[in-house]
């Protein structure tokens, strides 16, 4: 068993789409980034290549590749799971803390987790979506930006225990 940890933070502006989690929600404004900079699928992506011990989003998907530029970040995280599918690993759980000051988040965890669930091929109840404020405190209580933290725990399929059992 091995586990990853990841962070990420985009900045709020007007003009842009909210996602997270793969989800489009309702709001006034949303995150700018080089991707649809859903800071959420970046900490998980983070955390899964950490994991893996096979770097983080920026070495693999660089925002100086115009392949990547307006791409949705679930297509990352695809990528990012035929990374550690080749690497010879499997995802055991995730859990994901999102810090946002507004908009509240709870009617879309579900459909988030769904998403994230479908394409690491997991069972609902190994993923977990949460939110928090920050109080009002600092740059995401100011409504500057929305950031995102996650852990994952990943499997290492083990050639020599599999011959020997
Ligand atoms: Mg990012």
């Amino acid at each position: 068993m091995r586990s990853g940890i990841g962070y990420d933070i985009h900045r709020l502006v007007s003009g842009r789409k909210l996602i997270l989690g793969g989800v489009d929600i309702p709001f006034e404004k949303g995150l700018l980034g080089h991707s649809d900079a859903d800071v959420l699928i970046h900490a998980l992506c983070d955390a899964l290549l950490g994991a893996a011990a096979l770097g983080d989003i920026g070495i693999h998907f660089p925002d100086t590749d115009m392949a990547y530029r307006g791409i949705s970040s679930m297509v990352l995280l695809d990528k990012t799971a035929q990374l550690l599918e080749s690497g010879g690993f499997s995802v055991v759980n995730v859990d994901v803390t999102i810090l946002a000051q507004a908009p509240k988040l709870s009617p879309f965890r579900k459909a988030m987790q769904e998403n994230i669930a479908g394409m690491l091929h997991l069972a609902a109840d190994c993923v977990n979506v949460k939110a928090t404020t920050t109080e009002g405190l600092g740059a995401i209580g100011n409504g500057e930006g929305i950031a995102a933290m996650c852990v994952a725990m990943i499997n290492q399929r083990d050639e020599k225990q599999e011959t020997l059992s």
